[in-house]
């Protein structure tokens, strides 16, 4: 007998028929002998149409408010759900984040897990119930509901699966694992069997949103494996577990996106010590996280550019934000900025040792017509600012330059 966690994403979840589906799947784990412990998202789509909402309120949506409202769509599941469950003959019981005390930090929208109580759940399993828990949901010390961030239900998995020392942490989704790129946009995309936390984390990070970054930081904290699977087949998905060394030694490994960022550029800004500082520190204690930014260089005149990026989600904030900041600096350029922009990325372990990668990349970009407005690149990455409509040419055309398709190709021999 084992504890096992599973997680169903809004796919999965998407209409009753389908949460009856995943009910009777559930039954049967648990009649194998195991505990089961379920997380469910939201259906697909909703998150989305609560948003909509909200910005038919307030331009800028209040986060505390916008908690209370995206973290309704999971108490529907949750509760169909466990009715789900009775009708079958067994027995099942629903609850909110607050209810079990998943105990997060106050930052609305993008909370952070610090400790989960387990004493209910526990009690629940021993009393042989099923137990379904919302996904992307807590509690700050005050009383005041959070959510994790968009994808945040594979976050309450893990680290539920964490507390709990399951046996096993299934996330079930509408694709069969983690694949070399999105086997929706791509379709030569291919399965990886096995993949380590750290390339897993990379891929996350940069936009493989099969598995929200997060879930993966608490999988390699507590060394919980997670199996992705598809919630609609029985095949075998990806497994992210330690790294091991059959593991494949690719130069590049996958192709990500990121369409969940937008371009800012902050013009004749006075070109002096301390100027990074004055625009960046309002920005952060404004709780908005910047990715990339490139300075150019003064041109002679005292005067330079700025360009960084900021998630889509914190773009209207950030430029309302920088009409004060831009008089405090001085800057006289004026701000403009794109909200239409995609990351594209290469990913690899196997680049650290290996030169020309960004060369072959930037080759490919070009070779398509596709302009570059910023690069990043780190050991094990390169990232590429594009523009969106140029996403799913950019994705195939890397995924085929770098073979990506293809079974065991030999490290040297993968770029021709
Ligand atoms: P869920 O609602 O089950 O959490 P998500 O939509 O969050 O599902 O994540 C699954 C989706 O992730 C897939 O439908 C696919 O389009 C996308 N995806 C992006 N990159 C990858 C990748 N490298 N491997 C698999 N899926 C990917
Ligand atoms: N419902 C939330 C979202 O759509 C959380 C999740 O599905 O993981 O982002
Ligand atoms: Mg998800």
């Amino acid at each position: 007998m084992g504890l096992i966690v599973q997680k169903f994403g809004g796919t999965s979840v998407g209409d009753p028929e389908k949460i009856k589906q995943v009910a009777q799947q559930v039954l049967k784990k648990k009649e194998e002998g195991n505990q089961m412990v379920i997380v469910l998202s939201a259906m697909s789509g909703e998150t989305n149409r609560l948003t909509d909402f909200a910005l038919q309120m307030q331009e800028i949506p209040d986060r505390r408010e916008m908690d209370v409202l995206l973290s309704s769509g999971e108490q529907v599941t949750i509760s169909l759900f466990a009715m789900a469950v009775k009708a079958y003959g067994d027995d099942c019981i629903s609850y909110l984040g607050d209810q079990v005390k998943i105990l997060t930090d106050n930052s609305h929208t993008k909370a952070r897990i610090e400790c989960i109580d387990t004493e209910r759940i526990t009690s629940d399993l021993g009393k042989g119930k099923v137990v379904v828990v919302a996904g992307f949901q807590g509690v700050d010390s005050d009383g005041n509901i959070t959510t994790l961030g968009r994808g945040g239900s594979d976050t309450t998995a893990v680290a539920l699966a964490a507390v709990l020392q399951a046996d096993a942490c299934e996330i079930f989704t509408d694709v069969e694992g983690v694949y070399t790129t999105d086997p929706n946009i791509c379709n030569k995309a291919r399965k990886i069997d096995r993949i380590s936390y750290d390339e897993m984390l990379e891929l996350a990070s940069l936009g493989a949103k099969v598995l929200d970054i997060r879930s993966v930081t608490f999988a390699k904290q507590y060394k919980v494996p997670i199996h992705v699977r598809s919630t609609f087949t029985d095949t075998e998905g990806t497994w992210v577990v330690e790294e091991e060394e059959e593991m494949e030694g690719r130069i590049v490994s996958g192709v990500t996106y990121n369409r969940n960022e937008a371009r800012i550029t902050i013009s004749g800004v006075p070109d002096q010590p301390g100027i990074a500082a004055k625009i960046f520190t309002p920005i952060s204690d404004a709780d908005i996280i910047v990715d990339m930014i490139i300075q150019n260089q003064d041109t002679g005149n005292g005067l330079t550019d700025m360009t960084f990026t900021v998630l889509r989600s914190d773009y209207q904030r950030t430029m309302q934000l920088l009409d004060s900041i831009t008089k405090e600096t001085g800057a006289n350029g004026g701000i403009h900025g794109s909200d239409s922009i995609t990351k594209i990325s290469i990913i690899g372990v196997g680049m650290r040792n290996h030169s020309g990668i960004a060369s072959t990349m930037f080759s490919v970009l070009f070779n398509e017509g596709i302009n570059i407005s910023m690069i990043s690149t780190s050991e094990i990455k390169v990232s590429c600012i594009i523009e969106e409509k140029y996403t799913e040419l950019a994705i195939r055309a890397l995924h085929d330059a770098f073979e990506l398709d293809k079974d065991n190709v030999p490290e040297e021999e993968s770029i021709t």
